[in-house]
């Protein structure tokens, strides 16, 4: 049989909603001498401790534990709560999708902040619910009333990106309150921190503050092994919450998808946690170099508090991306919006900003991606 060629529907019949979607295709995979700055992955090599804990994990013709039980009493122990109040899941962004599934459906609304997380519209929709896209603000951080705003009787859940992916700032604690306060309370708020190990900014929301004070049972806190951990290719994230949501999320997994090789290496990397947060914390000294070299460059730079710095090059962002990899960075584009660069290795930073100071020249007269104070 030949391949259909591409322009020729599916064979069968497939959901309206979801043949929409345009299909998922992998980013750019990096050549050889490349630096691969598009998927905010960890440039650090896992620790040798965790990569003995995956090779001692051999019983490959056994399920793994369904509910990966020692890491939640790990996690549980460590966030003071039950067990029970923590989910697991084969990374966050399943979870998410779990979540999802738990509480929309068709008639329903899903409200987030655009641009946030790519995953966001697809989740939703999958579900069958109507996804609500609330505007950044001019500084590309989340419109926290416009948010609380856009709540109408068939929403079923909000999801706060803090640090935002792609754009970088975080939601501040005060914020997030004033949030929670006008936010019905039988409307799921999912406070998605998968960048939190590398927050700086002491105004920050921390989401297991938040459950700590115990005021808010409708927020579930994500987050994942993936980014400050370096585990991205194993999959494995967690919820932290009211222990009903999350066995509703039970409820829409699939089993058994989080392997034991996964709830391994997540053990020993929380065994290692001392010195993986010093990678972290050469990780943030980096970004905030780059932030800086971007900004004296010109670049209108958003306040970045994760492993990624966002270029707002707007209509020129293809064209940016592109002189970027012709020298050797793959950087991830948001066609018409901007560039997310991810914080790498050592020796990409000066390629980085080298190349940051020739596109924004190239920017035209008056473009937002440029400091206002910036002349040439
Ligand atoms: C990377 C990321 C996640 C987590 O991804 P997993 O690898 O599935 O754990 C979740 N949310 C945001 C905003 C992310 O950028």
């Amino acid at each position: 049989m030949t391949d259909a060629p591409d322009i020729a529907p599916a064979p069968v019949r497939i959901r309206p909603e979801i043949a929409a979607l345009p299909p998922y295709r992998q980013g750019k995979q990096a050549g050889a001498d490349a630096f691969k700055l598009s998927s905010n992955e960890n440039p650090f090599d896992p620790l040798p401790g965790v990569v003995d804990a995956v090779q001692a994990a051999t019983a490959l013709n056994r399920y793994p534990d369904a509910t990966a039980t020692r890491l939640r009493q790990r996690l549980a122990a460590r966030f003071g709560v039950q067990p029970d109040g923590v989910h697991i899941g084969a990374g966050s962004v399943s979870i998410l999708a779990q979540l999802m599934l738990a509480v929309s459906g068709p008639g329903d609304e899903v409200v987030y902040a655009w641009r946030s997380f790519e995953a966001y519209p697809g989740l939703a929709l999958i579900a069958g619910a109507t996804p609500v896209e609330v505007p950044l603000d001019a500084d590309a951080r989340h419109d926290l009333p416009a948010m609380a705003a856009a709540v109408t009787d068939r929403t079923r859940a909000i999801i706060v990106c803090s640090p935002n992916n792609p754009t970088g700032p975080i939601v501040t604690r005060a914020a997030f309150e004033e949030f929670l306060a006008v936010v019905p309370g039988d409307v799921l708020v999912i406070l998605d921190e998968a960048y939190a190990e590398f927050v700086t900014d002491p105004d920050a929301v921390d989401g297991m503050r938040v459950l700590g004070l115990g005021d808010h049972p409708n927020v579930v806190v994500l987050r994942t092994f993936s980014k400050a951990f370096g585990l991205a290719g194993l999959r494995v994230g967690y919820a932290v919450g009211n222990r009903r949501i999350l066995d509703a999320a039970r409820s829409t997994s699939i089993p058994l998808s989080v392997t034991a090789q996964a709830e391994e290496a997540a053990l020993a990397s929380l065994a290692a946690e001392s010195e993986l947060l010093e990678r972290v914390r050469l990780l943030t000294a980096r970004r905030d170099v780059v932030v800086a070299g971007l900004r004296e460059a010109g670049w209108r730079v958003p306040d970045a508090q994760g492993n990624f710095v966002w270029l707002p090059a707007g209509a020129e962002s293809m064209d940016a991306a592109a002189a970027f990899e012709e020298e050797g960075l793959i950087v991830r584009p948001f066609a018409g919006d901007g560039v997310r660069i991810s914080i790498g290795e050592e020796d990409s930073v000066e390629k980085v900003l080298r190349i940051a100071a020739s596109v924004v020249q190239t920017l035209p007269e008056g473009h937002s991606g440029r400091a206002l104070a910036w002349t040439p």
